[in-house]
């Protein structure tokens, strides 16, 4: 028999309508190169609306692609909230990849629509446009200032504000299944090739109404949300939307992520939450500490929820002097992201709490967590025994996209049916779990480094190095690195009948990766170890990386 409740469809539309009957008040602080902006939540639905009814001129299809490259911003805000609700689904590209990695994005998801911030023509322009896209917008363009120039381009160019002004039509939004796609964003492949995650409405506002948990990031009405990671990672981590569903004003600053102008928004704006990778609050309490940034600019600042990279006890402990309370959360691109948070539970001591909080936490309510071990087995939860960590739940990724496959999916070998036939995704992550359910991330099980929030491909550099003459074997491990989290580090066994100079393998590499990709450390071996299998052992040169890991010498930076 089936349950008698209505079947009411969790989509977008769902968000935006709260926010306009319940929060039209709450606001957006943009802050813009020096330039600050305030919206409220009602004149922002008022151009949601005319966004809406301006795409719907333009005939989006539900299931259009429109593909943002963009910094945080209100107009991001607002396309994250129209494209769906009129059926589209917005594709966030990452400013900092290759331009490669753009082009082979945009042919997969073939957009109808680019919405580009003028900062980043030049990195858009780099990229092979494909002939699905009919029109550019441009945000951050002055007012009359005429449009840049774009030679040999198809599309119609035209700037966001008279793209917006184009209609002043109120729009009604259709009625739309929960399950169909509303984002799109793509994460690293360990090739190189990155692989697409496809969000859907219903993912969406579960995983929104997940953040406003009390027992886990508690996102409310009485919070001001700064969100500091890009909003081209995983929707931002899920704080846009959160905060639009919970009524939490925002903050948003135009790619500067520096201390002193966060510092500055948080106090202006009187930010009580706000997320990023450890890197950016590392910088910001060397500030703090050195008195650079005065700790009373922070007053308002209660949680940091930061991911992305294991947060140290040091930077919570520097934050907790504050009064700033650090929520370690662990996620994934392919979780929407959120999927462990670290939140104290009942009956735990004092004791216990300083260490287990370092973990990565316990899995969010509505999402299921299981570590394997490579015979197939759950491990113990003894804390110690360790497997790959696996997740399902209704904000985890079924599949991959994958246009030429049917029903567009892909990338089968990285999920897992169990005997029930239940899905699980197979993260990558080694974990032990303990006790009380805490998992901690122990290693990463692909050949991937990140560094300051960003991944760096070890197959990439590898096989660049590879094609160096002097290079007999090449691998590229992760190092820790007290900023950055992981630093890249290059081992290499120098080819027999090598007898040139010593290497400059970084200058060689340069041409083909953004600086902050290179290594700073490249060590010469007579011979790499290697496993039964042959296989180069990439764990023993971790353990030897670890044991001379202390100087890095140049610091590295994030000029694409
Ligand atoms: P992304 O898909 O780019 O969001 O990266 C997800 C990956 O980042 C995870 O699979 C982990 O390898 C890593 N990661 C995320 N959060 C943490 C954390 N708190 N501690 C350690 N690694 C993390």
């Amino acid at each position: 028999m089936q349950g008698l409740m209505q079947s009411y469809p969790l989509t977008v539309r769902m968000i935006i309508e709260r926010m306009e009957s319940h929060f039209a008040h709450k606001r957006v602080t943009t802050l813009r190169g020096g330039e600050k902006r305030i919206t409220s939540y009602g004149q922002l639905i008022d151009r949601v609306r005319k966004l809406s009814a301006a795409l719907r001129n333009q005939r989006l299809k539900p299931g259009d692609f429109v593909s943002t490259l963009m910094w945080n911003c209100q107009e991001h805000l607002e396309t994250y909230l129209a494209v769906p609700a009129m059926g589209g689904v917005v594709h966030t590209i990452n400013a900092r990849v290759q331009p490669a990695a753009i082009t082979f994005m945009l042919a997969e998801t073939r957009p109808r629509m680019i919405i580009a911030d003028l900062t980043l023509l030049d990195t858009l322009l780099k990229a092979t446009l494909p002939d699905s896209v009919e029109t550019v917008l441009v945000v951050g363009t002055q007012e009359d200032a005429p449009m840049p120039a774009v030679p040999g381009q198809k599309a119609s160019w035209l700037s966001f504000e008279d793209f917006l002004a184009s209609t002043d039509i109120a729009c009604s939004w259709p009625d739309l299944d929960e399950n169909s796609a509303c984002g799109a964003c793509y994460t690293s492949g360990t090739t190189g090739k990155m692989k697409g995650v496809l969000y859907s409405h219903r993912s969406t506002v579960l995983h929104a109404m997940a953040m406003m948990n009390v027992d886990g990031i508690a996102l409310s009405e009485h919070d001001v949300c700064m969100t500091v990671v890009p909003m081209f990672h995983a929707h931002g981590w899920g704080f846009p939307h959160g905060s639009c569903l919970s009524g939490a004003s925002q903050a948003l600053s135009v790619r500067q992520a520096d201390p002193e102008t966060l510092a500055d928004l948080i106090e202006d704006a009187g930010v009580t939450i706000a997320t990023a990778v450890p890197t950016v609050w590392i910088n910001m309490l060397e500030k703090i500490r050195s008195g650079e940034i005065p700790p009373k600019k922070l007053a308002s600042l209660r949680r940091l929820p930061i991911g992305g990279a294991a947060v140290s006890a040091d930077l919570m402990n520097g934050f907790a002097d504050l009064g700033i309370t650090v929520q370690h959360c662990w996620g994934m691109t392919e979780v929407s992201p959120l999927g462990l948070v670290s939140t104290r539970r009942s009956g735990v001591s004092d004791t216990e709490w300083s260490q287990l909080r370092l973990r990565q936490g316990i899995s969010l309510a509505g999402c299921e967590m299981r570590v394997m071990n490579d015979k197939g087995a759950r491990v113990p939860s003894d804390g110690f025994s360790g497997g790959e960590l696996q997740m399902r739940g209704p904000w985890v990724a079924d599949s991959y996209f994958d246009p030429d496959k049917p029903g567009h999916r892909g990338g089968d070998d990285k999920f897992e049916t169990d005997m029930e036939g239940r899905r699980w995704l197979k993260t990558g992550d080694i974990a032990t779990i303990d006790e009380h359910g805490y998992v901690k991330i122990v290693d990463r099980d692909k050949d991937l480094i990140k560094s300051g929030g960003e991944w760096i491909s070890s197959l990439d550099l590898e096989s660049a190095l590879s094609e160096h003459p002097a290079v007999h074997e090449v691998a590229v491990v992760a190092i820790p690195d007290a900023v950055w989290q992981e630093r890249p580090l290059a081992y290499v066994a120098l080819s027999n009948n090598w007898c040139g100079p010593s290497p400059d393998f970084a200058s060689y590499l340069e041409p083909r990766f953004p600086r902050w990709q290179i290594p700073e450390r490249f060590i010469v071996l007579g011979e790499l170890p290697k496993g039964a299998t042959g296989k180069i052992n990439k764990m023993r040169l971790r353990q030897l990386s670890c044991a001379s890991a202390e100087s890095i010498s140049r610091s590295p930076d994030r000029k694409t």
